[in-house]
């Protein structure tokens, strides 16, 4: 399956597929990547493990030279550290303005290595191959960003990938819980755009989970469609981008409580996603939009319920911290119907403390 990305008159290609990993320097080679100037691969220890080889050797055997870059695997390496050990062997390999930096891995080396290129020589290209169901969401987009010790994704850029590479085969690799968890953005995207594909989740979450092939794409592909369609018209998330954020207020807040290791990202949101469809309800969207978002995400093998030993006040602190939280109010993102939400620059932070209680 392909997609476009459309962003006023730039545009950039998502490729969906089994066996994408094989066929990397013919995608590059069409897509303009020149066989002069070296690529820098970036993975972690794990993801390297698995597919490194195959990709490097893949690309050599096309006449295209090569470097790698293993960071550790989890969110730790997105560091300012891990940031300038990859423009060192950038360096050192002799990278120019016409090589690429190829993010091979979840969304940690998405984030790591795009913030990478963007920041190289003013900013070089670079390919996504994501390996993970949740970088489906990352890989599409442009936002790249390393950690701060006191705050998560606040060293950043906008820096639109040349190329997404999705190769679904890589998946199969996945452990279960990773793949619900990305299986979340995935329900996310559906329950801000399409009631139909929310229905259609519904129906065929055990495939979902078993990663069949053709059930996976077709989400996979779906979720990327979303993403793409709401970046193409707000890149810079001035205002319609920000409905990517269902579930993140409280999904972020519950992560940072829970240390950023208790929870996955998804796991975080998808209890965000329970709590915002709640508080949908309690402002007159029916009432179908809590009982299926809570039924499509405990499907995905989800949870719907916050671990009871997390403490109220420290969940509200943590959303104090967020960027766009003044004065007891917040931006929330509120559901109205399944497959449509609205904005919300003005809610309560009583009725979201009200909620987040609800939902132990
Ligand atoms: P991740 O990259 O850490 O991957 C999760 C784990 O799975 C890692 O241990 C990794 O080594 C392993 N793994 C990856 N692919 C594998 C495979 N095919 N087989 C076996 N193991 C594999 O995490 P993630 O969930 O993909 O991404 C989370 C990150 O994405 C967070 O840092 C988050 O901030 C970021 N993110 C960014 C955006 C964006 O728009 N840029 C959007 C959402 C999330
Ligand atoms: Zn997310």
């Amino acid at each position: 399956r392909e997609l476009t990305v459309q962003l006023g008159e730039r545009s950039y290609p998502i490729y969906i597929g089994e066996g994408l990993l094989d066929q990397a320097a013919f995608y590059f080679d069409k897509h303009g990547i020149g066989k002069q100037s070296p690529l820098l691969i970036v993975t972690d220890e794990q993801v390297g493990r698995l597919y490194l080889d195959k990709l490097e050797s893949g690309l050599r055997a096309a006449g295209y030279r090569t470097v790698s870059a293993v960071v550790p695997a989890g969110e730790q390496a997105k560091s300012l550290l891990q940031f300038e050990e990859l423009i060192t062997i950038a360096l050192k390999a002799g990278l120019d303005r016409k090589s690429a930096i190829i993010a091979l891995g979840g969304g940690v080396v998405g984030d790591l290595a795009g913030y990478a290129a963007a920041a190289y020589m003013r900013g070089i290209r670079f390919i996504q191959m994501p390996t993970t169901i949740l970088a489906h969401d990352s890989s599409v987009g442009g936002k790249v960003a390393v950690n701060h010790p006191l705050a998560k994704n606040i060293i950043g850029a906008f820096h639109q990938p040349a190329m997404v590479l999705y190769d679904l085969e890589t998946l199969r690799t996945l452990p279960p819980r990773e793949v619900s968890s990305g299986l979340a953005e995935v329900v996310k995207h559906g329950l801000i755009r399409s009631a139909e594909f929310v229905a259609w989740i519904d129906e065929n979450a055990d495939k979902l989970r078993a990663l069949d092939p053709e059930a996976l794409g077709y989400a996979l592909y779906f979720g990327c469609r979303v993403k793409a369609e709401i970046v193409s018209q707000d890149e810079r998330e001035n205002d319609l981008r920000a409905i990517l954020n269902l579930g993140h207020t409280i999904g972020h807040a519950l992560e940072a409580v829970g240390g950023y290791g208790e929870l996955l990202h998804g796991e975080a949101i998808a209890i965000g996603m329970v709590g915002a469809a709640r508080i949908g309800v309690e402002l007159g969207a029916p009432r179908e939009v809590y009982e299926v978002t809570k039924r499509v995400l405990a499907k995905c093998g989800l949870p719907v319920r916050l671990p009871a030993h997390f403490d109220t006040d420290a969940i509200m602190d943590a959303m104090r911290h967020d960027k766009k939280f003044k004065e007891g109010r917040m931006v929330f993102i509120v559901p109205t119907a399944i497959g449509d939400v609205v904005i919300d620059k003005n809610m309560s932070a009583e009725r979201v403390r009200r909620i987040v209680e609800q939902l132990k």
